[in-house]
Parts: C-alpha cells; structure tokens; sequence
C-alpha cells in the first residue's frame, strides 16, 4: 500500500508547467529497490520537457516527474533483490529494457524497443525524494565516490558510450563540437582513453575556457564561419585532419564542419541530437570512407564510470557542477538552467543531508 508522506517531486504537466507536488511513496516490486533520492543533475531534455512539452514523438501527456541522472540510498529492497541491501549507496542507470530481446542478447539493450526510461513520456523520473527502480540498474557506490559524481555518471555515460562508438584509442586526435555537459564528458573520457590531442570548439568563451580546465589541448571559438571554413581552422590548428569528430550540438553546420574536417577513413560519432533531418555533404563522406555513427545514450557504462571513479582518474567530473540547489528550489534551479548558466546544476532532494 502506498504512503503520503512527504514525497515531494518535480512534476511537468506539459508544456511551460512544472509544480513541486507531493505524491505517495510507491512500493518496490519484487526485483525493485525504494531509493531515498539524495543528488539529480538537470539535463537539457528535462529543461526541453518542461519548454515544449515533447521531445520528437515523446509528448508529455499526463503529469510526469522529471529527472534521470540520480543517486540516492536503498531504503527497502523487494523480495527478489539479492545484490543490495537497505543503507547501500546506489547510481541509477534510468532506461531499463523490459524483455530480454535479440538487442538485449548481444548487449546492445540501448536499442530495445521496449526500453523504458524514467522521464521520459510515460515513465516517471527520479527527481523526488523517494524512487522506485529496477535493483539490476542500481549500481552499488564505494566509499570515496559521492552521490554527486554517482549523479553525474548518467551524463558520463553517453561521454564513454561516444567514445567506444567513435573507438578512441591512445594516439587518437580529437575534434569535439560543442563544450556543453556532453561535449565535456567526451572531452573527459576521450583524454582518458589516451586520446594524444582533443580540439573542442563552441559558441561561448566561458563555455571554452571550462573546456581548457578540464584538459582540452586546444580550443575554438566558432563566429559566422562557413562550415569549409571552420574545417579549415580546426585543422590548421590541431596540424592535420581529426581521426574522430564527436558531434556535440545537433546544429546543421557543425555536423557538416564534422564531415568536412575528419581525415579520410576516420569516423564522425552524431551525439547531438537537432533537427530531424539536416542536409550533410554525403558525398565528401562517402568518397572519403568518413563513417558516420549515431548515439542513442548508452550501455553496459556504469561498472566502467564506477571502477574510474575509484581510481581517482576522472576526479576532474566533479567540477561540471556549477549549481547546486535543494528540492524546494527545484523551480528557481530550471530557470538557472533555462538561460544557460554553468554546466550542470544538481538538485540535492534529502532534506536530512542539505545544502
Ligand atoms: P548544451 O546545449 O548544454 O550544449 C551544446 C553546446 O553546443 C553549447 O555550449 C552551445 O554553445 C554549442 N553550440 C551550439 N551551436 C554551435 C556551433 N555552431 N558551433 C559550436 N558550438 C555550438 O547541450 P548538452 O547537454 O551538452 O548536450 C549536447 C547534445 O547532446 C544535445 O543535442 C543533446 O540533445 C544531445 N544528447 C544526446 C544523447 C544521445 O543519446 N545521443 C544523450 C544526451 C544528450
Ligand atoms: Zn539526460
């Protein structure tokens, strides 16, 4: 039976409505674990939920908890649950397939059709104080990693997911589109991969000047160049074509600078996600052998990002947090990220553990 008490939650209700409302306290199902949210970074896609009331074919069409990338404490484990335990410190990996499909076979579970992940239409996110999820997708966090940086490997994730896609390896030269929390964590996991050099370029000097505290070898401010051009710059600053370009925008000329700059037989990774249909210069890709990959999030990621995090060699995500806020200024932390401020901002949402 459901409780009342204090579960407050961040609820969209379509487009230009999100309210604190507080819900009941649901119940962990047999393979489920009850989670006492403590840390949730807000994504782009939630500040996009919350604008537009969709994402693409993702419409928001009864009130829905926003919040995907959380950490939190076991509080009660259902009854098949053997790997935690009440009191364990948990990172929460949001989409869960539903059936064990072909794609879930060959470890591509991302790609199930039957994937279902919290905050997005119709599943309810995690940015609340209590939480329901799946115990196969909540992975234990050793002492020395954070809630916060527990939070932050769901963004990491699509950063090491890139990276594999892209296939990074040591020596590889780097072009990175876009310096926000994405392009970041590709910048993170590309370096530790053994990267040689990582260009990242953006719009935003702040946004750069991050970029090059976070390890980027060189950086560019895009201006009103055409996408030949911006090319051209990029390779004249890094010496040489890019092995790999990371799409980090979803905007048009940037995913043509991507094509254009990339050396022959090298490999463009599509992570930004824009316009539905954008036109490319397909033959400059096709003629050169530049393969072209999407991303859609990530997996088999978490044990990864959990095993650097306790190596101390990605200490560095800790400084994508730019704001932090507690529950009850859920509102006033959207607006924060409506009009770009920072990089990633966390909602802390256990009011025994506050700011
Ligand atoms: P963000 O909006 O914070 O960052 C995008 C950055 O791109 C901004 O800093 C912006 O200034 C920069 N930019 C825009 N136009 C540019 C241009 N012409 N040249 C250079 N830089 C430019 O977004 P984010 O949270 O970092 O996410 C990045 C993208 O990744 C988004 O499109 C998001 O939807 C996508 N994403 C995809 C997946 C996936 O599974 N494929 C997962 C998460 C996010
Ligand atoms: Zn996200």
């Amino acid at each position: 039976m459901a409780s009342t008490v204090d579960n407050l939650s961040v609820v969209v209700h379509g487009a230009g409505v999100i309210r604190l409302e507080n819900q009941s306290i649901p119940e962990p199902g047999r393979n489920e674990v009850l989670i006492k949210i403590h840390s949730v970074g807000i994504c782009g896609s939630d500040v996009h939920f919350w604008q537009h009331g969709r994402i693409g074919d993702f419409v928001v069409q009864k009130p829905m908890v926003l919040g995907h990338e959380s950490s939190g404490a076991v509080i009660k484990v259902g009854c098949d649950v053997t790997h935690l335990r009440a009191g364990d410190r948990v990172a929460i990996e949001p989409a869960v397939p539903q059936e064990n499909d072909d794609f879930c076979k060959i470890g591509r579970y991302n790609l199930s059709p039957t994937i279902f992940c919290c905050a997005t239409p119709p599943g309810n996110g995690s940015l609340c104080r209590y939480y329901v999820h799946n115990a196969n997708f909540c992975y234990k966090l050793p002492e020395g990693v954070s809630y916060e940086e527990g939070a932050l490997i769901e963004p990491l994730s699509v950063g090491i997911h890139a990276c594999r896609r892209a296939g990074v390896t040591f020596g590889s030269n780097i072009l990175i589109c876009g310096a926000g929390p994405i392009g970041l964590v590709c910048l993170l996991v590309a370096k530790s991969m053994g990267a040689a050099k990582v260009m990242i370029t953006d719009l935003s000097p702040e946004r750069l000047l991050m970029a090059k505290e976070m390890g980027a070898d060189i950086t560019l401010q895009a201006k009103r160049e055409t996408p030949q051009e911006m090319a051209d710059a990029v390779c004249g600053h890094l010496s040489g074509m890019p092995d790999i370009t990371m799409e980090c925008t979803g905007a048009e000329v940037c995913i043509q600078t991507a094509i254009y700059a990339t050396r022959s037989g090298g490999t463009v990774v599509l992570v930004g996600l824009g316009s539905p249909m954008v036109n490319i210069p397909i033959l400059n890709a096709s003629t050169r052998e530049v393969d072209i990959k999407g991303i859609f999030r990530y997996c088999n990621t978490w044990p990864m990002a959990i095993s650097m995090l306790v190596s101390g060699r990605l200490n560095v995500l800790r400084s994508l947090v730019t704001h932090r806020f507690s529950l009850e200024d859920s509102l006033q932390a959207f607006e924060t990220a409506h009009q770009g401020l920072g990089i990633k901002i966390i909602i802390r949402c256990d009011k025994d553990d506050p700011l």
